[in-house]
């Protein structure tokens, strides 16, 4: 068989269609269609254990490059693992895909999306979520892992009405103690001050019904609190367990992961403690990757599934193939 290259391949495809095409009767030759000129549903669905777990994507924010993105490489570096891997080099994209456990007796919802609120690009939870079969008054938990707006604010609309009228909303303690406090607010630098604001827009008024939880807790059946502070002072993230299946929810261990899982060592600009946020980031990506764990990552491409190898600078993702069947 000769050699494929791009050039013959090219040449033979044409060949392929220009030959297809002479050889159909007129009746047989295809209709123009329309154009359908919007996106598919995005929803994926997965069996873990006895648990029907879901994705349901909201869409993507590509947030504008700062040269100091990266505390600690140059940004040229920065751009250079960005365009190695075919995204914008003046652009971060970054996905937003929360994620539902059925555990049979409980929906629970981790993180919310935007609601629109954080990109033009994103807001599609809310449709995604209906079309995966779930109406949002029958979420009875809802599982926060820090409090930034593209986490929160799904809870509420833009009008400020609550989403998900029957959830029970818990959220890390040491997160709601930090964004909450007037002291905190008044320290922060200008760039931060949004982020408190928001978090009592989002809370202020449910704050008695609001369940503050600690590390190590069980917040449903087989679903527990990890504490992986760093990124912000109580970013937690979740572990789901179920007849011996597991599934470890990053939310924002690390965001996007052709930066920072291939870069473990690079400290965001968003992460509030960037020393701690790489160490902790190491600790779970280790886990995952000795035990071979499933790993969703809020950020990371839809379906947001897969899992995590070691490899010589850092870590792979081995984004999960599409299942037909459950
Ligand atoms: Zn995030």
């Amino acid at each position: 068989m000769a050699a494929l290259t791009r050039r013959n391949f090219l040449a033979g495809a044409a060949l392929a269609a220009s030959g297809a095409a002479a050889t159909l009767a007129p009746e047989q030759v295809p209709a123009a269609a329309p154009f359908a000129g919007k996106q598919a549903a995005g929803v994926y669905r997965l069996k873990l254990g006895d648990y029907e777990v879901t994705t349901a994507y909201d869409g993507i924010w590509l947030e504008p490059l700062d040269a100091k993105l990266v505390a600690n490489a140059p940004f040229g570096e920065v751009q250079k693992a960005l365009a190695d891997t075919f995204q914008p080099t003046d652009k971060l994209p970054l996905p937003f895909t929360p994620l539902i456990v059925n555990t049979g007796s409980r929906l629970v919802l981790i993180d919310t999306g935007t609601a629109g609120q954080v990109a033009d690009s994103a807001g599609t939870f809310g449709a995604n979520l209906v079309a995966a079969g779930i109406e949002p008054r029958a979420i009875d938990t809802i599982l926060i892992s820090h409090f930034h707006p593209d986490h929160i604010d799904g809870i509420r609309t833009k009008d400020g009405a609550l989403v998900f009228p029957n959830a029970e909303i818990c959220v890390p303690a040491p997160e709601w103690a930090y964004w909450m406090d007037d002291a905190n607010l008044n320290a922060a630098p200008k760039s931060r001050r949004m982020f408190f604001l928001n978090a009592r827009r989002i809370f202020q008024d449910i704050a008695k019904d609001v369940r503050k939880f600690s590390a190590g807790e069980e917040l449903a059946p087989g679903i527990g609190a990890v504490a992986a502070y760093g990124h912000t002072p109580g970013h937690s993230v979740f572990a789901v367990r179920s007849a011996g299946a597991a599934l470890l929810v990053l939310g924002d261990t690390l965001t996007n992961p052709y930066l920072f899982l291939r870069h473990p060592d690079w400290q965001a600009n968003f992460d509030m403690d960037g020393a701690l946020t790489v160490e902790i980031r190491k600790r779970l990506l280790d886990r995952a990757a000795a035990e071979r764990i499933l790993v969703h990552g809020y950020h990371f491409p839809f379906p947001a599934l897969g899992h995590v190898t070691a490899i010589a600078s850092g870590y792979d993702l081995v984004p999960l193939m599409w299942q037909p069947a459950l």
